[in-house]
Protein backbone atom coordinates (compact mmCIF):
# COMPACT_ATOMS: atom_id res chain seq x y z
CA UNK A 1 0.00 0.00 0.00
CA UNK A 2 1.50 3.29 -0.90
CA UNK A 3 1.77 6.31 1.37
CA UNK A 4 2.48 7.37 5.19
CA UNK A 5 0.72 5.52 7.63
CA UNK A 6 -0.02 7.55 10.88
CA UNK A 7 -1.79 7.31 14.47
CA UNK A 8 -3.50 10.97 14.06
CA UNK A 9 -4.00 12.92 10.32
CA UNK A 10 -4.58 16.10 11.08
CA UNK A 11 -5.57 18.65 8.65
CA UNK A 12 -4.79 22.56 8.74
CA UNK A 13 -2.31 24.56 10.20
CA UNK A 14 -4.63 27.23 11.97
CA UNK A 15 -5.10 27.64 15.83
CA UNK A 16 -7.26 24.77 15.47
CA UNK A 17 -5.12 22.48 13.53
CA UNK A 18 -1.29 23.27 15.39
CA UNK A 19 -3.11 23.17 18.99
CA UNK A 20 -4.84 19.58 17.83
CA UNK A 21 -1.77 18.10 17.18
CA UNK A 22 0.34 19.50 20.34
CA UNK A 23 -2.51 18.23 22.21
CA UNK A 24 -2.61 14.73 20.24
CA UNK A 25 1.84 14.64 20.36
CA UNK A 26 1.87 12.55 23.78
CA UNK A 27 -0.50 10.13 22.40
CA UNK A 28 0.70 9.01 19.16
CA UNK A 29 2.68 9.94 16.07
CA UNK A 30 1.08 13.22 14.13
CA UNK A 31 1.03 13.91 10.64
CA UNK A 32 0.13 17.49 9.94
CA UNK A 33 -0.91 18.65 6.36
CA UNK A 34 -1.24 22.03 5.46
CA UNK A 35 -1.94 23.66 1.86
CA UNK A 36 0.03 26.52 2.28
CA UNK A 37 3.11 27.44 4.58
CA UNK A 38 2.23 26.50 8.47
CA UNK A 39 1.95 30.59 8.70
CA UNK A 40 -1.29 30.67 5.95
CA UNK A 41 -3.98 30.39 7.87
CA UNK A 42 -6.98 32.93 9.11
CA UNK A 43 -5.47 32.51 12.49
CA UNK A 44 -2.53 34.20 11.86
CA UNK A 45 -4.21 37.20 10.30
CA UNK A 46 -6.84 37.08 13.71
CA UNK A 47 -5.93 40.48 15.11
CA UNK A 48 -8.20 41.60 17.94
CA UNK A 49 -7.93 38.60 20.56
CA UNK A 50 -9.38 35.86 22.32
CA UNK A 51 -12.67 35.88 24.67
CA UNK A 52 -12.34 34.44 28.06
CA UNK A 53 -13.79 35.12 31.57
CA UNK A 54 -10.57 36.06 32.69
CA UNK A 55 -11.30 39.66 34.23
CA UNK A 56 -12.39 40.85 37.64
CA UNK A 57 -16.62 41.16 37.52
CA UNK A 58 -16.46 38.86 34.30
CA UNK A 59 -17.93 35.26 34.67
CA UNK A 60 -18.25 32.37 32.41
CA UNK A 61 -22.08 33.06 32.82
CA UNK A 62 -22.06 36.59 31.49
CA UNK A 63 -19.89 35.41 28.65
CA UNK A 64 -22.43 32.66 28.16
CA UNK A 65 -25.05 35.31 27.96
CA UNK A 66 -23.24 37.28 25.30
CA UNK A 67 -22.79 34.39 23.04
CA UNK A 68 -26.48 33.23 23.93
CA UNK A 69 -27.21 37.00 22.63
CA UNK A 70 -25.28 37.12 19.36
CA UNK A 71 -26.50 33.51 18.09
CA UNK A 72 -29.77 34.93 18.09
CA UNK A 73 -31.69 32.06 19.23
CA UNK A 74 -29.91 29.12 17.54
CA UNK A 75 -26.92 28.82 19.60
CA UNK A 76 -26.74 25.20 21.54
CA UNK A 77 -26.83 25.94 25.00
CA UNK A 78 -24.43 23.24 26.44
CA UNK A 79 -21.67 23.40 23.80
CA UNK A 80 -21.93 27.28 24.70
CA UNK A 81 -21.20 26.24 28.27
CA UNK A 82 -18.07 24.09 27.67
CA UNK A 83 -16.76 26.71 25.56
CA UNK A 84 -17.33 29.82 28.00
CA UNK A 85 -15.92 27.24 31.23
CA UNK A 86 -13.06 25.74 29.65
CA UNK A 87 -11.98 28.72 27.70
CA UNK A 88 -10.11 30.17 30.57
CA UNK A 89 -8.78 26.62 31.36
CA UNK A 90 -7.05 26.33 27.45
CA UNK A 91 -5.66 30.20 27.87
CA UNK A 92 -3.89 28.75 30.79
CA UNK A 93 -2.67 26.09 28.26
CA UNK A 94 -1.25 28.75 25.97
CA UNK A 95 0.24 30.36 28.72
CA UNK A 96 1.82 27.29 29.34
CA UNK A 97 3.32 26.65 26.33
CA UNK A 98 4.33 30.15 26.29
CA UNK A 99 2.63 32.68 24.47
CA UNK A 100 2.62 36.09 26.00
CA UNK A 101 -0.62 37.81 26.40
CA UNK A 102 -0.46 41.31 26.46
CA UNK A 103 -0.01 43.27 29.75
CA UNK A 104 -0.69 46.81 30.91
CA UNK A 105 0.42 47.85 34.08
CA UNK A 106 1.22 44.40 35.33
CA UNK A 107 -2.11 43.12 34.57
CA UNK A 108 -3.51 41.43 31.44
CA UNK A 109 -4.80 43.49 29.53
CA UNK A 110 -8.31 43.13 28.78
CA UNK A 111 -10.30 44.98 25.32
CA UNK A 112 -13.71 45.14 24.63
CA UNK A 113 -15.60 44.37 21.55
CA UNK A 114 -19.03 44.89 19.92
CA UNK A 115 -21.70 42.82 21.87
CA UNK A 116 -19.25 42.13 24.91
CA UNK A 117 -21.17 43.55 28.16
CA UNK A 118 -17.62 43.85 29.43
CA UNK A 119 -13.85 43.88 28.40
CA UNK A 120 -12.55 40.31 28.18
CA UNK A 121 -10.37 40.46 25.23
CA UNK A 122 -6.94 38.97 25.43
CA UNK A 123 -4.31 40.13 22.69
CA UNK A 124 -0.77 39.46 21.69
CA UNK A 125 0.94 42.55 20.01
CA UNK A 126 -1.71 44.87 19.97
CA UNK A 127 -3.52 43.94 17.02
CA UNK A 128 -1.35 41.19 16.12
CA UNK A 129 -2.88 38.45 18.21
CA UNK A 130 -3.17 35.54 15.65
CA UNK A 131 0.32 36.10 14.43
CA UNK A 132 1.89 36.01 18.05
CA UNK A 133 -0.10 32.92 19.33
CA UNK A 134 0.83 31.05 15.62
CA UNK A 135 4.19 31.70 15.90
CA UNK A 136 4.58 30.17 19.36
CA UNK A 137 2.64 27.19 18.65
CA UNK A 138 4.25 26.77 15.13
CA UNK A 139 7.72 26.90 16.71
CA UNK A 140 6.49 23.91 19.09
CA UNK A 141 4.96 21.64 16.64
CA UNK A 142 8.51 22.20 14.70
CA UNK A 143 10.15 21.32 17.94
CA UNK A 144 7.97 18.15 18.42
CA UNK A 145 9.12 14.56 17.23
CA UNK A 146 5.64 13.12 17.37
CA UNK A 147 4.45 15.60 14.53
CA UNK A 148 5.65 15.26 10.82
CA UNK A 149 4.78 18.74 9.33
CA UNK A 150 3.43 18.32 5.21
CA UNK A 151 3.41 21.91 3.88
CA UNK A 152 1.95 22.77 0.38
CA UNK A 153 0.11 19.67 0.51
CA UNK A 154 -3.44 19.98 -0.67
CA UNK A 155 -5.51 17.67 0.69
CA UNK A 156 -8.06 16.62 -2.14
CA UNK A 157 -10.43 13.52 -0.89
CA UNK A 158 -10.84 11.97 2.10
CA UNK A 159 -10.21 7.60 1.99
CA UNK A 160 -13.13 6.21 2.96
CA UNK A 161 -14.70 2.39 2.80
CA UNK A 162 -17.74 1.51 4.04
CA UNK A 163 -18.01 4.80 5.74
CA UNK A 164 -15.19 5.04 7.42
CA UNK A 165 -12.84 7.67 7.41
CA UNK A 166 -9.04 6.35 6.93
CA UNK A 167 -7.08 9.28 5.75
CA UNK A 168 -6.51 11.64 2.99
CA UNK A 169 -5.49 11.90 -0.25
CA UNK A 170 -3.33 15.07 -0.73
CA UNK A 171 -1.84 16.63 -3.61
CA UNK A 172 1.89 18.10 -3.95
CA UNK A 173 3.88 19.16 -7.10
CA UNK A 174 1.07 17.30 -8.98
CA UNK A 175 1.08 13.84 -7.40
CA UNK A 176 -1.13 12.29 -5.40
CA UNK A 177 0.12 10.91 -1.61
CA UNK A 178 -1.99 8.94 0.66
CA UNK A 179 -1.93 9.49 4.46
CA UNK A 180 -3.74 6.90 6.60
CA UNK A 181 -4.73 7.14 9.99
CA UNK A 182 -7.44 5.98 12.43
CA UNK A 183 -8.15 9.27 13.32
CA UNK A 184 -8.67 12.00 10.85
CA UNK A 185 -9.04 15.65 12.16
CA UNK A 186 -10.20 18.63 9.57
CA UNK A 187 -8.95 21.60 10.83
CA UNK A 188 -9.41 23.39 7.58
CA UNK A 189 -11.01 26.80 8.25
CA UNK A 190 -13.42 28.78 6.86
CA UNK A 191 -15.04 29.58 3.25
CA UNK A 192 -14.49 33.50 3.52
CA UNK A 193 -12.66 33.42 -0.32
CA UNK A 194 -15.95 32.07 -1.76
CA UNK A 195 -16.93 35.97 -1.65
CA UNK A 196 -16.15 38.46 -3.92
CA UNK A 197 -15.29 40.75 -0.63
CA UNK A 198 -13.22 38.93 1.85
CA UNK A 199 -11.37 39.59 4.71
CA UNK A 200 -10.03 35.92 4.53
CA UNK A 201 -6.73 34.82 3.08
CA UNK A 202 -6.59 33.07 -0.53
CA UNK A 203 -6.50 29.52 1.60
CA UNK A 204 -10.35 30.04 2.95
CA UNK A 205 -11.53 27.89 0.26
CA UNK A 206 -14.25 25.91 2.41
CA UNK A 207 -12.19 22.15 0.89
CA UNK A 208 -13.14 20.92 4.05
CA UNK A 209 -16.90 21.41 4.24
CA UNK A 210 -16.93 20.11 0.33
CA UNK A 211 -14.58 16.99 1.15
CA UNK A 212 -16.75 15.95 4.30
CA UNK A 213 -20.05 16.77 2.40
CA UNK A 214 -18.83 14.53 -0.37
CA UNK A 215 -17.93 11.71 2.05
CA UNK A 216 -21.31 11.81 3.46
CA UNK A 217 -20.80 13.45 6.62
CA UNK A 218 -23.71 15.91 8.27
CA UNK A 219 -23.64 19.55 7.59
CA UNK A 220 -25.48 21.79 9.94
CA UNK A 221 -26.15 25.77 9.37
CA UNK A 222 -24.39 26.13 6.05
CA UNK A 223 -26.92 29.56 5.45
CA UNK A 224 -25.00 31.32 8.18
CA UNK A 225 -22.11 33.45 7.04
CA UNK A 226 -20.89 36.26 9.05
CA UNK A 227 -19.89 39.57 7.15
CA UNK A 228 -17.40 41.95 8.74
CA UNK A 229 -18.32 45.30 8.72
CA UNK A 230 -15.43 47.09 8.42
CA UNK A 231 -12.47 45.96 5.91
CA UNK A 232 -10.57 48.62 4.37
CA UNK A 233 -11.53 49.19 0.92
CA UNK A 234 -8.90 49.06 -1.88
CA UNK A 235 -10.36 48.18 -4.88
CA UNK A 236 -8.92 45.35 -6.84
CA UNK A 237 -10.07 41.46 -6.09
CA UNK A 238 -7.69 41.17 -3.52
CA UNK A 239 -8.24 39.55 0.03
CA UNK A 240 -9.21 42.58 2.29
CA UNK A 241 -7.13 44.29 5.10
CA UNK A 242 -9.21 44.14 8.39
CA UNK A 243 -9.69 46.32 10.23
CA UNK A 244 -10.92 45.11 13.98
CA UNK A 245 -13.67 45.97 15.95
CA UNK A 246 -11.60 46.78 18.87
CA UNK A 247 -10.96 50.26 17.07
CA UNK A 248 -14.01 50.90 17.19
CA UNK A 249 -14.24 49.38 20.63
CA UNK A 250 -12.20 52.35 21.20
CA UNK A 251 -13.75 55.47 19.99
CA UNK A 252 -14.19 55.24 16.31
CA UNK A 253 -17.00 56.10 14.93
CA UNK A 254 -19.01 55.53 11.40
CA UNK A 255 -19.42 58.04 8.93
CA UNK A 256 -21.05 58.31 5.43
CA UNK A 257 -20.11 60.16 2.63
CA UNK A 258 -21.83 63.39 3.79
CA UNK A 259 -19.92 63.20 7.00
CA UNK A 260 -22.54 61.99 9.18
CA UNK A 261 -22.09 59.55 11.88
CA UNK A 262 -24.81 56.98 10.81
CA UNK A 263 -25.13 54.14 13.47
CA UNK A 264 -27.22 55.86 15.97
CA UNK A 265 -30.09 55.64 12.81
CA UNK A 266 -30.11 52.07 13.00
CA UNK A 267 -29.27 50.39 16.44
CA UNK A 268 -29.21 52.04 20.11
CA UNK A 269 -25.95 50.56 20.63
CA UNK A 270 -24.83 52.68 17.79
CA UNK A 271 -21.35 51.70 16.42
CA UNK A 272 -20.94 48.78 18.59
CA UNK A 273 -24.23 47.45 17.58
CA UNK A 274 -23.84 43.52 16.36
CA UNK A 275 -21.55 42.72 13.88
CA UNK A 276 -24.81 41.76 11.42
CA UNK A 277 -26.41 45.15 11.84
CA UNK A 278 -23.04 47.76 11.42
CA UNK A 279 -22.62 45.27 8.04
CA UNK A 280 -25.79 45.90 6.65
CA UNK A 281 -26.42 49.50 7.65
CA UNK A 282 -22.94 50.19 5.80
CA UNK A 283 -24.31 48.56 2.73
CA UNK A 284 -27.46 50.20 2.98
CA UNK A 285 -25.79 53.74 3.21
CA UNK A 286 -23.35 52.75 0.69
CA UNK A 287 -26.24 51.80 -1.77
CA UNK A 288 -27.69 55.16 -0.74
CA UNK A 289 -24.63 57.21 -1.51
CA UNK A 290 -23.38 54.77 -4.49
CA UNK A 291 -20.05 54.36 -3.42
CA UNK A 292 -18.29 51.01 -2.51
CA UNK A 293 -17.19 52.30 0.95
CA UNK A 294 -18.32 54.40 3.73
CA UNK A 295 -15.66 55.99 6.40
CA UNK A 296 -14.11 55.33 9.59
CA UNK A 297 -13.09 58.10 11.87
CA UNK A 298 -10.32 56.66 14.14
CA UNK A 299 -8.96 60.60 14.79
CA UNK A 300 -10.77 60.48 18.35
CA UNK A 301 -8.01 57.64 19.27
CA UNK A 302 -4.69 58.44 21.70
CA UNK A 303 -1.83 57.00 20.52
CA UNK A 304 -3.15 54.55 17.14
CA UNK A 305 0.56 52.95 16.51
CA UNK A 306 0.70 51.80 19.60
CA UNK A 307 -2.76 50.33 20.60
CA UNK A 308 -2.97 49.57 16.67
CA UNK A 309 0.23 48.95 15.10
CA UNK A 310 -0.61 46.58 12.38
CA UNK A 311 -3.73 48.44 11.18
CA UNK A 312 -1.62 51.89 11.86
CA UNK A 313 1.10 50.13 9.52
CA UNK A 314 -1.00 49.09 6.74
CA UNK A 315 -2.74 52.47 6.36
CA UNK A 316 0.24 54.08 6.53
CA UNK A 317 1.19 52.09 3.88
CA UNK A 318 -2.12 53.32 1.85
CA UNK A 319 -0.95 56.92 2.62
CA UNK A 320 -3.69 57.20 5.23
CA UNK A 321 -2.75 58.24 8.84
CA UNK A 322 -5.43 57.07 11.01
CA UNK A 323 -4.98 60.10 13.39
CA UNK A 324 -5.82 62.86 10.72
CA UNK A 325 -8.01 60.64 7.78
CA UNK A 326 -11.04 58.84 7.87
CA UNK A 327 -10.44 55.31 6.52
CA UNK A 328 -12.25 53.94 3.32
CA UNK A 329 -14.26 50.72 4.85
CA UNK A 330 -16.76 48.24 3.55
CA UNK A 331 -18.17 44.65 4.90
CA UNK A 332 -16.63 41.83 3.83
CA UNK A 333 -17.12 37.90 4.14
CA UNK A 334 -15.39 36.98 7.19
CA UNK A 335 -16.60 34.30 9.24
CA UNK A 336 -18.85 31.01 8.28
CA UNK A 337 -20.69 29.69 11.60
CA UNK A 338 -21.84 26.69 10.10
CA UNK A 339 -19.86 23.76 8.83
CA UNK A 340 -19.25 20.10 9.30
CA UNK A 341 -22.05 19.10 12.11
CA UNK A 342 -20.22 17.93 15.15
CA UNK A 343 -20.36 16.53 18.77
CA UNK A 344 -19.08 18.36 21.82
CA UNK A 345 -15.94 15.96 21.17
CA UNK A 346 -15.24 17.15 17.43
CA UNK A 347 -16.52 14.00 15.86
CA UNK A 348 -18.67 13.73 12.95
CA UNK A 349 -21.18 11.36 11.65
CA UNK A 350 -18.08 9.47 9.86
CA UNK A 351 -16.22 7.56 12.31
CA UNK A 352 -12.85 8.61 12.21
CA UNK A 353 -13.30 11.56 11.33
CA UNK A 354 -13.41 14.60 13.81
CA UNK A 355 -13.55 18.66 13.01
CA UNK A 356 -12.53 21.40 15.07
CA UNK A 357 -12.35 24.98 14.82
CA UNK A 358 -14.04 27.06 11.86
CA UNK A 359 -14.70 24.08 9.32
CA UNK A 360 -16.59 22.71 12.09
CA UNK A 361 -20.25 23.32 13.40
CA UNK A 362 -20.70 22.93 17.11
CA UNK A 363 -23.62 24.98 17.30
CA UNK A 364 -22.27 27.79 19.75
CA UNK A 365 -21.81 30.54 17.69
CA UNK A 366 -25.56 30.01 16.52
CA UNK A 367 -27.01 32.27 13.74
CA UNK A 368 -24.50 34.86 14.33
CA UNK A 369 -20.60 34.33 16.32
CA UNK A 370 -19.85 36.81 18.95
CA UNK A 371 -16.51 38.86 18.05
CA UNK A 372 -13.46 36.86 19.70
CA UNK A 373 -15.00 33.40 20.18
CA UNK A 374 -13.54 31.80 17.60
CA UNK A 375 -10.27 31.69 18.68
CA UNK A 376 -11.33 30.47 22.23
CA UNK A 377 -13.55 27.69 20.08
CA UNK A 378 -10.11 26.52 18.40
CA UNK A 379 -8.59 25.44 21.41
CA UNK A 380 -11.25 24.58 23.38
CA UNK A 381 -12.79 22.09 20.64
CA UNK A 382 -9.53 21.62 19.55
CA UNK A 383 -8.37 19.86 22.83
CA UNK A 384 -11.59 17.90 22.98
CA UNK A 385 -11.39 16.89 19.85
CA UNK A 386 -7.79 15.20 20.71
CA UNK A 387 -8.78 13.77 23.21
CA UNK A 388 -11.79 12.03 21.50
CA UNK A 389 -9.58 10.72 18.57
CA UNK A 390 -8.81 7.17 18.38
CA UNK A 391 -5.64 6.18 18.07
CA UNK A 392 -6.04 2.36 17.02
CA UNK A 393 -9.46 0.85 15.33
CA UNK A 394 -10.26 -2.36 13.85
CA UNK A 395 -10.72 -2.88 10.20
CA UNK A 396 -8.59 -3.24 6.83
CA UNK A 397 -7.77 0.29 5.59
CA UNK A 398 -8.65 0.11 1.70
CA UNK A 399 -6.34 1.22 -1.29
CA UNK A 400 -6.85 5.02 -2.23
CA UNK A 401 -7.76 5.33 -5.36
CA UNK A 402 -7.86 9.12 -7.24
CA UNK A 403 -10.86 10.69 -7.15
CA UNK A 404 -12.86 11.57 -9.67
CA UNK A 405 -14.23 15.25 -9.15
CA UNK A 406 -16.08 17.89 -10.93
CA UNK A 407 -13.44 20.90 -11.45
CA UNK A 408 -14.10 24.01 -12.67
CA UNK A 409 -11.64 26.82 -13.34
CA UNK A 410 -13.69 30.26 -12.97
CA UNK A 411 -13.08 31.30 -9.46
CA UNK A 412 -13.73 34.69 -9.63
CA UNK A 413 -16.85 33.94 -11.52
CA UNK A 414 -17.78 32.11 -8.69
CA UNK A 415 -16.68 34.46 -5.85
CA UNK A 416 -18.90 36.76 -7.85
CA UNK A 417 -22.04 34.68 -7.83
CA UNK A 418 -22.04 34.51 -3.72
CA UNK A 419 -21.15 38.03 -3.02
CA UNK A 420 -24.16 39.57 -5.45
CA UNK A 421 -26.84 36.67 -4.70
CA UNK A 422 -26.36 35.04 -1.27
CA UNK A 423 -24.37 38.00 0.12
CA UNK A 424 -25.21 40.48 3.01
CA UNK A 425 -29.21 40.65 1.74
CA UNK A 426 -30.99 37.49 0.16
CA UNK A 427 -33.58 36.88 -1.15
CA UNK A 428 -35.63 34.01 -2.98
CA UNK A 429 -35.03 35.07 -6.36
CA UNK A 430 -31.47 36.25 -5.95
CA UNK A 431 -30.65 32.80 -4.19
CA UNK A 432 -32.45 31.00 -7.10
CA UNK A 433 -30.10 32.92 -9.48
CA UNK A 434 -27.79 32.11 -7.33
CA UNK A 435 -28.71 28.37 -8.00
CA UNK A 436 -29.03 28.94 -11.83
CA UNK A 437 -26.18 30.53 -12.36
CA UNK A 438 -24.09 27.97 -10.71
CA UNK A 439 -25.71 25.31 -13.04
CA UNK A 440 -24.95 27.83 -15.81
CA UNK A 441 -20.81 27.45 -15.35
CA UNK A 442 -20.85 24.03 -15.44
CA UNK A 443 -19.06 20.88 -14.48
CA UNK A 444 -16.93 18.31 -16.16
CA UNK A 445 -15.30 15.43 -14.95
CA UNK A 446 -11.66 15.42 -13.84
CA UNK A 447 -9.22 13.28 -12.75
CA UNK A 448 -6.40 15.97 -13.10
CA UNK A 449 -3.63 17.26 -10.89
CA UNK A 450 -4.51 21.29 -11.52
CA UNK A 451 -4.92 22.43 -7.45
CA UNK A 452 -6.72 25.58 -8.51
CA UNK A 453 -9.16 23.47 -10.31
CA UNK A 454 -10.38 21.00 -7.58
CA UNK A 455 -10.13 24.48 -5.38
CA UNK A 456 -12.59 26.39 -7.26
CA UNK A 457 -14.41 22.69 -7.59
CA UNK A 458 -14.96 22.85 -3.61
CA UNK A 459 -15.73 26.72 -3.35
CA UNK A 460 -18.68 25.60 -6.17
CA UNK A 461 -20.08 22.84 -3.27
CA UNK A 462 -20.02 25.90 -1.02
CA UNK A 463 -21.66 27.92 -2.78
CA UNK A 464 -24.43 25.68 -3.45
CA UNK A 465 -24.90 24.14 -0.31
CA UNK A 466 -24.78 27.62 1.40
CA UNK A 467 -27.84 29.25 -1.46
CA UNK A 468 -30.07 26.16 -0.57
CA UNK A 469 -29.89 26.37 2.75
CA UNK A 470 -30.49 30.25 2.75
CA UNK A 471 -33.11 29.16 0.18
CA UNK A 472 -34.94 27.27 2.16
CA UNK A 473 -34.63 29.41 5.58
CA UNK A 474 -37.81 31.87 5.15
CA UNK A 475 -36.95 34.42 7.72
CA UNK A 476 -34.20 36.86 8.84
CA UNK A 477 -32.14 35.72 12.22
CA UNK A 478 -28.45 36.63 13.23
CA UNK A 479 -26.53 37.30 10.07
CA UNK A 480 -28.77 35.56 7.70
CA UNK A 481 -30.98 38.44 6.29
CA UNK A 482 -34.06 38.00 3.90
CA UNK A 483 -35.34 40.91 2.30
CA UNK A 484 -38.30 38.60 1.20
CA UNK A 485 -38.97 37.42 5.20
CA UNK A 486 -37.31 40.57 6.82
CA UNK A 487 -38.38 39.08 10.47
CA UNK A 488 -37.33 36.45 12.76
CA UNK A 489 -40.10 33.50 12.80
CA UNK A 490 -40.01 31.45 15.99
CA UNK A 491 -41.10 28.57 13.78
CA UNK A 492 -37.17 28.94 12.02
CA UNK A 493 -35.78 28.60 15.37
CA UNK A 494 -34.12 25.35 14.32
CA UNK A 495 -30.92 23.91 12.11
CA UNK A 496 -30.57 22.93 9.07
CA UNK A 497 -29.45 19.74 8.07
CA UNK A 498 -27.80 19.22 5.05
CA UNK A 499 -26.43 15.61 3.82
CA UNK A 500 -25.37 14.21 0.55
CA UNK A 501 -28.44 11.65 -0.54
CA UNK A 502 -30.43 12.49 1.96
CA UNK A 503 -33.50 14.68 2.11
CA UNK A 504 -33.18 18.11 4.13
CA UNK A 505 -33.78 17.50 7.98
CA UNK A 506 -33.85 19.83 10.87
CA UNK A 507 -32.31 19.46 14.19
CA UNK A 508 -34.04 21.39 17.40
CA UNK A 509 -31.92 23.89 18.75
CA UNK A 510 -30.03 22.16 22.20
CA UNK A 511 -31.22 24.29 24.96
CA UNK A 512 -29.79 21.92 27.43
C1 LIG B 1 -8.43 38.99 9.22
C2 LIG B 1 -9.09 38.15 10.27
C3 LIG B 1 -9.13 38.59 11.58
C4 LIG B 1 -9.72 37.79 12.58
N1 LIG B 1 -9.70 38.21 13.88
C5 LIG B 1 -10.17 37.38 14.84
C6 LIG B 1 -10.04 37.72 16.22
O1 LIG B 1 -9.47 38.74 16.57
N2 LIG B 1 -10.54 36.85 17.14
C7 LIG B 1 -11.16 35.68 16.80
O2 LIG B 1 -11.58 34.92 17.67
N3 LIG B 1 -11.29 35.34 15.49
C8 LIG B 1 -10.80 36.16 14.53
N4 LIG B 1 -10.93 35.79 13.21
C9 LIG B 1 -11.50 34.48 12.90
C10 LIG B 1 -10.47 33.42 13.26
O3 LIG B 1 -9.20 33.84 12.82
C11 LIG B 1 -10.79 32.08 12.62
O4 LIG B 1 -12.10 31.73 12.84
C12 LIG B 1 -9.91 30.99 13.23
O5 LIG B 1 -8.59 31.41 13.17
C13 LIG B 1 -10.10 29.68 12.51
O6 LIG B 1 -9.06 28.82 12.90
P1 LIG B 1 -8.94 27.40 12.22
O7 LIG B 1 -7.70 26.80 12.76
O8 LIG B 1 -10.21 26.68 12.35
O9 LIG B 1 -8.78 27.73 10.65
P2 LIG B 1 -7.64 28.53 9.88
O10 LIG B 1 -6.86 29.36 10.79
O11 LIG B 1 -8.28 29.21 8.73
O12 LIG B 1 -6.71 27.37 9.33
C14 LIG B 1 -7.13 26.50 8.32
C15 LIG B 1 -5.93 25.75 7.80
O13 LIG B 1 -6.33 24.70 6.94
C16 LIG B 1 -5.51 24.69 5.77
N5 LIG B 1 -6.27 24.07 4.69
C17 LIG B 1 -7.47 24.44 4.19
N6 LIG B 1 -7.84 23.59 3.22
C18 LIG B 1 -6.87 22.67 3.09
C19 LIG B 1 -6.67 21.56 2.24
N7 LIG B 1 -7.55 21.21 1.31
N8 LIG B 1 -5.55 20.82 2.40
C20 LIG B 1 -4.62 21.15 3.33
N9 LIG B 1 -4.76 22.20 4.16
C21 LIG B 1 -5.87 22.95 4.04
C22 LIG B 1 -5.21 26.17 5.55
O14 LIG B 1 -4.12 26.35 4.69
C23 LIG B 1 -4.97 26.60 6.99
O15 LIG B 1 -3.66 26.28 7.37
C24 LIG B 1 -10.32 36.56 12.22
C25 LIG B 1 -10.30 36.13 10.89
C26 LIG B 1 -9.68 36.91 9.92
C27 LIG B 1 -9.65 36.41 8.51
Amino acid sequence: MWGERYDFLVIGSGLAGLFTSLTLKDRGRVALITKGALEDSNSYFAQGGMAAAVGQGDSPDLHRRDTLAAGAGLCDEPAVDLLVKEGPQRIRDLVALGVEFDRWGGQVHLAREAAHSINRILHVDGDATGRGVCTRLIEEVKQSREIDVYEGHFVVDLIMTEGRCWGALALRNEEYRAFWAPATILATGGVGQVFAETSNPPTATGDGIALAYRAGAMLMDMEFVQFHPTVLYTGGDKSRFLISETVRGEGAVLRNQGGQAFMGKYHPLGDLAPRDVVARAIWTEMQQDARPHVYLDATSIKHPQDRFPTIYRRCSEMGLKMERDWLPVGPAAHYTMGGVYTDHHGRTTIPGLLACGEVACTGIHGANRLASNSLLEAIVFGQRAALAAEKAASGKMPAPRIPSLSAMANRRALQRISWHYVGLERSKELLTSALMKLEELGREEYRGTDGASLEAANMAVVIGLMAKAALLREESRGAHYRLDFPDSDPSWCKHIILQRGEDLAFRPVDKG
